[in-house]
């Protein structure tokens, strides 16, 4: 297969342009209005007749006022700026592979918005994907992700138990149809080689404008079990890159040690612009992104105390069985644990695991736990 050539052949905008909105009734429309026309971030006249695809972050089956997914209030002002711009629209995502597509549109309001604006939306599984090479990975996009001709991106802001934060950059990882995340979560392991690829990804994606939702975001145990957190406002830009670091200050975490942000401080430095937004505190997991920290050779050397493995709770767990049928290293077996309800939790096989955070992210009784090894912690403290 040939490498494909980079699609963002010309630099986008680094401009990153924050609005303070306090919340997703009264003050969400006027904070919309000011971060378009002061961005300047979606005129009409770019977007009219285009192919346009809106991606929300769909990971799972959670209400809005879970924090897990965009909240379909944004997502409504965006569909009808498009619409009323001339756009041809769909919006489009592939949740987390064990989630059931139609309880996702259901529970996260999505269904309903893309109904009463008379958008289609599009299942990345469904619609098929195309194979791409580029920078020592190989990887799927979902066909109308790449043949869109601009993404509107909708992240949400929210902690992350394997790369610290998800934002803008990691939302597009949702272009990787279904089941063909979790084999790259197994590909690709460590959370500095995760950030490589996700870097690779971008570059043959279409251009891209991030709409960030940090009205509420979620701190903690996220990106799916975490707590709602107060944010208080929206953030775009042309440049994912630049938007998560310009997050990584506002949020007060360093953006050299999110993994899919090494390596770009340079060349994707944020250009501020708009409110000055100011978050007090932010609480991240103490998780995978700590491996990112040790070269991988003393990873290697040290698998056996530097690690990060779930820890299920048997008193929440129901026995689902969704975590298991999202590992991506058949590290669960179904039913072997010890489990609140009839059916018994998974039991998991510790040196099959590779820590990628993928249960964790589909349990719906927040019943897992990232867990760093003793080592690890220690590391952290110092
Ligand atoms: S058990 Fe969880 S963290 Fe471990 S490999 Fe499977 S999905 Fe990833
Ligand atoms: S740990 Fe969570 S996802 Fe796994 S079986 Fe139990 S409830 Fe389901």
């Amino acid at each position: 297969m040939e490498p494909v050539p980079s699609r963002q052949c010309k630099p986008p905008s680094r401009t990153v342009h924050t609005v303070r909105c306090a919340d997703y009734a009264d003050a969400l429309p006027a904070a919309f209005a000011r971060l378009l026309s002061e961005s300047a971030i979606l005129p009409a006249a770019a977007v009219s007749g285009r192919h346009v695809l809106v991606k929300p972050n769909l990971l799972t089956d959670r209400e809005p006022d879970k924090a897990v997914t965009t909240h379909p209030a944004l997502l409504r002002l965006v569909l009808r700026h498009l619409k009323s711009s001339g756009a041809i629209v769909s919006v489009g995502d592939s949740p987390a592979s064990a989630a059931n597509l139609q309880a996702v549109l259901d529970r996260t309001g999505v269904g309903a918005v893309c109904r009463e604006a008379g958008v289609p939306f599009v299942s990345f599984e469904q619609a098929g994907a195309d194979s791409y090479e580029t920078d020592g990975f190989r990887f799927a996009i979902a066909r109308p992700v790449a043949e869109a001709d601009l993404i509107v991106s909708l992240p949400k802001v929210k902690s992350h138990s394997l790369t610290k934060l998800t934002a803008a950059v990691k939302n597009l990882y949702g272009a990787v149809p279904g089941y063909s995340k979790t084999t790259l979560h197994r590909l690709h392991p460590r959370p500095d080689d995760f950030g490589r690829l996700l870097q690779a990804m971008w570059r043959v994606l279409p251009p891209t404008v991030s709409i960030a939702d940090a009205v509420v975001g979620m701190e903690g145990q996220g990106p799916a079990n975490g707590r709602p957190v107060n944010l208080g406002f929206l953030a775009a830009s042309a440049d994912p890159f630049a938007l998560d670091i310009a997050l990584c200050r506002i949020l007060r975490l360093r953006p050299d040690t999110i993994p899919y942000l090494k390596g770009t401080l340079h060349a994707h430095a944020p250009e501020c612009s708009g409110d000055s937004i100011d978050v007090k505190s932010f609480d991240i997991p103490v998780g995978s992104h700590l491996l990112g920290l040790v070269p991988s050779c003393v990873a290697k050397l040290a698998a056996k105390v530097l690690w990060v493995r779930p820890r299920i709770d048997g008193a929440r767990c129901f026995g689902c069985g969704k975590c298991a049928k999202a590992c991506p290293a058949g590290a669960l077996s179904p039913g072997n644990g010890a489990g609140a309800e009839e059916r018994p939790a998974p039991a998991l096989d510790r040196h099959a695991c590779i820590g990628c955070a993928c249960c964790h992210e589909v349990c719906p009784k927040d019943a897992i736990r990232m867990t760093p090894s003793p080592v690890l912690r220690l590391f952290h403290v110092f």
